[in-house]
Parts: C-alpha cells; sequence; structure tokens
C-alpha cells in the first residue's frame, strides 16, 4: 500500500492551523509570568554556574564543611526542598537576606541585550511579571543587563513568597495573591519542569522553556526559542492565511 506523502503546501497549511491553535489558546491570557535564570536568557550564559560556586561558599563556611559535602549537600537541597537557600534555612535556620545577597552577586557580562525578545513581550496584551526563586534586586539587574526592564510590570523574587521557593503551591499562590493575578487567565515560562505543576494545577498555560522537552501532562507546550513562540502567539490571523 502506498504510503501518504504531504506535499509542502499541505504541511504549510497544517503548521499554519497548529500556530493558530497555539494563539486561541492563549487568547484570553491577561498575565504573562516568566521565570528569570535560564528562561529569559540562554542556558549558554552559564549564570548559574556562578551562582552555583557562590552557594557552595557559602555552605562550606555557613556549616563548616568540605567543597565535595557542600556540592552534595547543595544538590540534595535543590532536590528535596526546591532550592538551597530551602534546606538551608529548614535544616539550619539559616538567615536568608545574608545569603541571597552573597550567591547573587555575579559577573552578568555574559548576558546581552535582547531587542527581539523585548519587542515581543512588550507587545503581549495585559501584565507582564518576572516571578524568581532568586532575589528581586538580582532580577532586576538581569533584566537590565537583557534590555527588558521597561517591559516587565513587576518583579517578584523568593522574598515575596516569605522564602518559600518554586515548585511549592503556596509559594506561587502568595505572589499571585500579591499581585492580583487571576490564574485562570494567565500563563506560565519556566525552564524548570517541576515549577509548572502548581501553574497546571492552578488552571494556567504552561510553556516549558528549555533546549530539550521534557513532557508531562502539567507541561502544555515546551520551545527552545521564547522569542519565536511569543511572536506565534501575537500574529494568529497573519500565520493562519
Ligand atoms: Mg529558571
Amino acid at each position: 500500500m502506498p504510503q501518504a506523502v504531504l506535499n509542502p503546501f499541505q504541511l504549510l497549511a497544517i503548521t499554519a492551523r497548529m500556530v493558530a491553535m497555539k494563539a486561541s489558546a492563549f487568547s484570553d491570557v491577561r498575565t504573562w509570568v516568566f521565570d528569570l535564570d535560564n528562561t529569559l536568557y540562554p542556558p549558554s550564559a552559564r549564570l548559574f554556574d556562578q551562582i552555583e560556586v557562590r552557594m557552595t561558599d557559602w555552605v562550606m563556611a555557613a556549616l563548616g564543611v568540605a567543597r565535595d559535602e557542600a556540592d552534595r549537600l547543595r544538590t540534595h537541597y535543590w532536590a528535596t526542598y526546591g532550592t538551597t537557600l530551602a534546606g538551608l534555612m529548614t535544616e539550619h535556620g539559616v538567615d536568608p537576606g545574608p545569603y541571597l545577597t552573597h550567591v547573587h552577586e555575579i559577573d552578568l557580562s555574559p548576558l546581552s541585550l535582547d531587542p527581539d525578545l523585548a519587542e515581543r513581550i512588550g507587545a503581549l496584551p495585559g501584565r507582564k511579571i518576572v516571578y524568581t526563586n532568586g532575589s528581586a534586586p538580582y532580577a532586576e539587574r538581569v533584566l537590565v543587563a537583557r534590555g527588558l526592564g521597561r517591559v516587565i510590570d513587576a518583579v517578584y523574587g523568593v522574598e515575596h513568597a516569605g522564602f518559600r521557593p518554586k515548585p511549592e503551591r503556596a509559594a506561587f499562590e502568595t505572589v499571585f495573591a500579591a499581585d492580583g493575578i487571576d490564574a485562570g487567565m494567565a500563563a506560565m515560562f519556566e525552564d524548570d519542569p517541576r515549577n509548572l505543576a502548581a501553574p497546571h494545577e492552578m488552571g494556567m498555560r504552561t510553556v516549558h522553556v528549555a533546549p530539550a522537552p521534557a513532557p508531562a501532562d502539567h507541561i502544555h507546550y515546551h520551545t527552545d526559542d521564547l522569542t519565536g513562540f511569543l511572536a506565534q502567539l501575537g500574529q494568529p490571523a497573519e500565520v493562519a492565511e
């Protein structure tokens, strides 16, 4: 039996229909929530490499352990509590303020301005916010380095959720209540798949932004190109013609 092969026009029509469906899935979104690290800048900037070194230094000094043990604890806390900080606070009563300042004192020169992404975020209808497990002052610096400061309406860090981190649903609820966000009319963009589970439960559209997909029921879309993804949302009529 001959195999059905789509011609280029049929492929184009299918692609256009998929893009139009995606655009309509986001048509009632009025709040756009973006994670910061490895979501609003590419993982190739490797900022987290710098942050992790400073976290390990902090754990070594605070707990009096060697580097290997500090690295092991950091990984264990991240896996168990969502962040290293949450583990340090829960198990060792660490003061979060000085810790957050220390770990975020990093070199931002790997970041470059991204006018295309700024234009796409700026064109989205409604409110645009950043919600990060880092601190808000750090997020503000990163946004300036990316040229995104003027298109983001508000920035929330882990301090705004009483230092409870994503992926805890209570953390999302605290931040969303503070901003007055209706989760049913909001979308979440994140590189860590764990941090999309609560948003999905709360009725948000969820988009995994990462080089590789990590399919799961709570992840509605994946993209390795945030700018390109947002461009498709903004032009449903154009792509459907
Ligand atoms: Mg991230």
